[in-house]
């Protein structure tokens, strides 16, 4: 017997449709860089990315092509994620914080011709243009000044009668965009989603026990365009009809919570440094702003301490801790509570949602050790591995790699971690973080969380130090509150009952900042240089 189901490919095209057709006059919000907002619609927005579309075919942009953006949060993006596309061509967006050096290598690798470019990040699209040969570079007037001579003003660009535009027929195999990893060790490699992935992606994070999206939901999208789709959100918000809130290039905190307060946001999403200074500013002011009661703040990238997660819960805001990867489009877990967690405590409730938490569907995990797949009981550690439509099968322009890709087809995430019984997954570390003192593996997240739950600790990092007799010592390197201070007596105490006393730290350094990537993760990599020759407190 045969299936009587149509085969219907899945395109990036039908979420723009349904979000037009079915909340057309739903808002996208977009903050310029003056800071007043433009507001514009699911209606416009269709108009105008399939008008990019059909400028961009003008322009002899082809099928499987890539387009490069290099822009902020905005409604101008969301076109670009849409109308490329709708063209066929692949969406390939720019971290912004890279320097041109490594993004004249992403160019290169890619093989864009075209770039999409902000007013403002000109001067950034000028120094590319002069390591790498960009046949276009088109810019987006968001301050409304005039567009130097020379570019191409993209509000000219799609002044093109798109009436008469099909958009091609399209694989659902086929790749709608790529991003390339961050590269903390080594060059950056490009991961490339297609059609079906991005469309199985949206559905699976729109599902209740993961960010519960709906048309009843105004999204303030933080997280980066150019990092990892921004998790995915234009595309799932589109689908379901959610109002998006773009913070363009104010991402600092009063500013976030300004405009959380304005548009009565429902969802946030973004990485924990973010949501540490928001943490700050609220406490320092806490009747200042208005929230909406019971936003959900979907909150990966790194792990969210459990400290945080009580914190928030003071102001009656709920937090999502997931992770994922440039590699899962990206998201990989989330964690929710299950009916049987409804009698916890709350404190034993946090302990659950601080994990990393559960597959999402059609995600598959696998703990393997040295001796193959170790059991889920909550303590057998290995490195973590993901199969699952959405998760990348190799790199672009790259062999396969058996250091990223398994034999068998499973994706090594470089991440080490343990599952529970009940499914839960935890980080322990990434592989190259882990600390290993006197042949014992210790986990610097875990130390992290631990001491970032003091309240007089803004925020904490652990790295390995060499050690004469241990091999390796973890050493905390800690950046205290405004206005408070602790010492490293005070941390260990602090600490002391949820660890083996092997585990904990003697070695304490105060900073003032933490060194971050361009994704805004701790970079440890900078952390253990800059403390290479710290003498070690233990004997
Ligand atoms: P990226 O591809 O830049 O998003 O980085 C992916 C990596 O970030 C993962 O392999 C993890 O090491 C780390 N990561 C992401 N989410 C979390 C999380 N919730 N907890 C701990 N680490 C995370």
């Amino acid at each position: 017997m045969r299936s009587t189901m149509q085969k219907v490919p899945l395109s990036t095209n039908h979420l723009l449709e349904r979000g037009s057709r079915y909340f057309g006059a739903r808002e996208i919000v977009s903050r310029l860089p003056d800071k007043t907002c433009r507001r514009s619609t699911y209606a416009d927005l269709r108009r105008r990315a399939l008008q990019l579309a059909a400028a961009l075919a003008k322009a002899g942009v082809r099928p499987g092509e890539p387009v490069a953006t290099l822009m902020w949060n905005h409604a101008w993006h969301m076109e670009a994620y849409f109308g490329i596309p709708a063209a066929g061509a692949v969406l390939h967006t720019l971290n912004l914080r890279l320097s041109a050096d490594d993004l004249a290598f992403i160019l290169a690798d890619a093989g864009d011709r075209v770039l999409i470019v902000d007013d403002v990040l000109l001067p950034l699209a000028d120094r590319l243009a002069a390591l790498v040969h960009l046949e276009q570079v088109i810019v987006v007037p968001t301050t409304g000044a005039a567009v130097p001579a020379g570019r191409t003003d993209y509000e000219r660009f799609i002044e093109v009668d798109a009436s008469a535009y099909r958009c091609p027929e399209l694989d659902e195999d086929a790749p709608c965009g790529m991003c390339y990893t961050s590269g903390t060790t080594g060059r950056p490699r490009g991961v490339v989603y297609s059609h079906r992935s991005t469309v199985l992606h949206s559905l699976a994070i729109s599902l209740p026990d993961c960010l519960d999206l709906s048309c009843h939901d105004t999204v303030l999208a933080v997280t980066p365009m150019f990092h990892a789709n921004s998790w995915g959100v234009p595309y799932a918000a589109t689908m379901v009809g959610a109002k998006l809130v773009f913070p363009g290039p104010h991402l600092g905190a009063e500013d976030l919570l300004d405009q959380m307060e304005q548009e009565q946001v429902t969802l946030a999403l973004g990485v924990p440094t973010i949501w540490m200074t928001i943490q700050q500013a609220l406490d320092a002011a806490p009747s200042r702003w208005r929230l909406r009661r019971g936003m959900r703040m979907m909150v990966g990238g790194a792990a969210v301490p459990q400290a945080m997660i009580a914190a928030f819960e003071r102001y009656g805001l709920s937090i999502k801790h997931g992770w994922g990867m440039t590699e899962l489009s990206p998201v990989g877990t989330l964690s929710w509570l299950k009916p049987e967690h409804d009698g916890l405590a709350p404190g034993g409730q946090h302990n659950v949602r601080a994990r990393q938490g559960l597959a999402l569907p059609l995600v598959e995990l696998r703990i393997m050790g040295e001796d193959g797949p170790q059991p889920w009981d909550g303590a057998s550690m290995g490195e973590l591995q993901a199969r699952g439509p959405w998760v990348t099968g190799g790199y672009h322009n790259q062999p396969d790699d058996p250091d990223k890709v398994t034999a068998d087809g499973w994706l090594r995430t470089g991440d080490v971690a343990c599952i529970d019984g009940e499914g839960y997954m935890r980080i322990c570390d990434r592989t190259k973080d882990l600390i290993k003192s006197g042949g014992e593996w210790i986990s610097s997240v875990d130390l992290e969380n631990a001491i970032m739950g003091h309240p007089a600790v803004a925020e904490a990092a652990v790295v390995a130090i060499r050690h004469e007799k241990w091999g390796e010592r973890p050493l905390a390197v800690v950046v205290a509150k405004p206005g408070a201070s602790v010492t490293a007596e005070e941390l260990a105490r602090f600490i002391e009952p949820h660890f083996a006393p092997w585990q904990i730290p003697d070695d304490y350094a105060f900073v003032d900042a933490l060194p971050r990537t361009s994704t805004g993760k701790f970079l440890k990599t900078r952390l253990r240089e800059d403390f290479r020759d710290w003498q070690s407190k233990t004997r």
